[in-house]
């Protein structure tokens, strides 16, 4: 069932509290893949009802191009879904997410101030403000979200325990193509040239991570990296960053559980992956 709007939703998540049910929710900006899927599967197996949320959130673009640029599929998305049996799919526009006169901002800080969040200036702000409104709007028990996106991840864990909100967030492992990129959206964006070479970026990272493990000089595996990505046309490397898995702080070697993460432009397409190191 798709529902639009707020009322309708609280109406349907208070008849499944009045009856006992556990509430999962999916927060995604639609475009579907197997990535979003996998999430709903987790979601169907661990809760009694599953809401999936499709909303393009203005908030969390920090250029209007991108958000104008951004792929809408809600009729495939619809069709993508209906064999997983969700509960609800709410899909709330935009002056039903921001009311006039919406006046509220929810900042997480320090875990923002690196990665993505030194780059894409407001953007975890527009993430962490619309997160807090699904999670209240849903009343959900679990919240699903990829590690694909693994700062958001960890933004959205902060802010759930700093607000005290009532809610698990679970995180669920990337899904990839079988040539090893990570599926998003935006891989719709690439055009046949670049999907070509766009596994390059998750090739080049699992050799330096694989150099790190082994002990090789950090700073030759990351020219290394960098003159690979370079070769396959990408045009700009955001970040290629060693990081601690727990508060996101630069490492230099993985003398602790640890991540590489990368952004990385190519054809004007803004890619992102990481993987875990050891
Ligand atoms: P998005 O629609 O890009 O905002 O993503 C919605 C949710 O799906 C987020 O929690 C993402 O981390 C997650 N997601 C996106 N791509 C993948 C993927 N390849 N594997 C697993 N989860 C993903």
């Amino acid at each position: 069932m798709i529902l639009r709007t707020l009322a309708d939703l609280r109406a349907q998540v208070a008849a499944w509290k009045r009856a006992g049910e556990s509430v999962g929710v999916v927060p995604t900006m639609g475009a579907l893949h197997q990535g979003h899927l996998s999430l709903v599967s987790a979601a169907k197996q661990a809760c009694d009802r599953v809401i999936v949320t499709i909303f393009v959130n203005p908030r969390q673009f920090n250029s209007p191009e991108d958000l104008a640029n951004y792929p809408r599929t809600e009729i495939e998305d619809a069709r993508k879904l209906a064999p997983l049996a969700v509960d609800v799919v709410y899909v709330p526009d935009g002056a039903q997410m921001y009311p006039e006169g919406f006046a509220t901002t929810v900042s997480v800080g320090g875990l923002t101030d690196v990665l993505c969040g030194a780059n894409r200036p407001g953007h975890f702000d527009g993430v962490a403000t619309v997160v807090t409104k699904l999670f209240t709007q849903t009343q959900a028990d679990r919240a699903y979200f990829g590690e694909k996106d693994y700062q958001q991840v960890q933004v959205v864990t902060r802010l759930a325990r700093d607000l005290d909100l009532p809610i698990a967030v679970v995180a669920c492992p990337t899904i990839r193509e079988e040539d090893g990129l990570a599926m998003s959206s935006r891989n719709l964006l690439l055009s046949d040239r670049a999907r070509v070479y766009a596994p390059e970026l998750h090739r080049a990272m699992k050799e330096l991570a694989q150099g790190l493990i082994a002990g090789k000089d950090p700073t030759l595996l990351h020219m290394q990296a960098k003159a690979r990505l370079d070769r396959a046309g990408f045009t700009k490397v955001e970040y290629l960053d060693l990081r601690a898995c727990d508060d996101l702080s630069l490492l230099e070697t993985p003398d602790r559980p640890a991540r590489l993460l990368a952004a990385a432009w190519l054809a004007g397409v803004r890619l992102i992956d990481n993987i875990a190191v050891g």
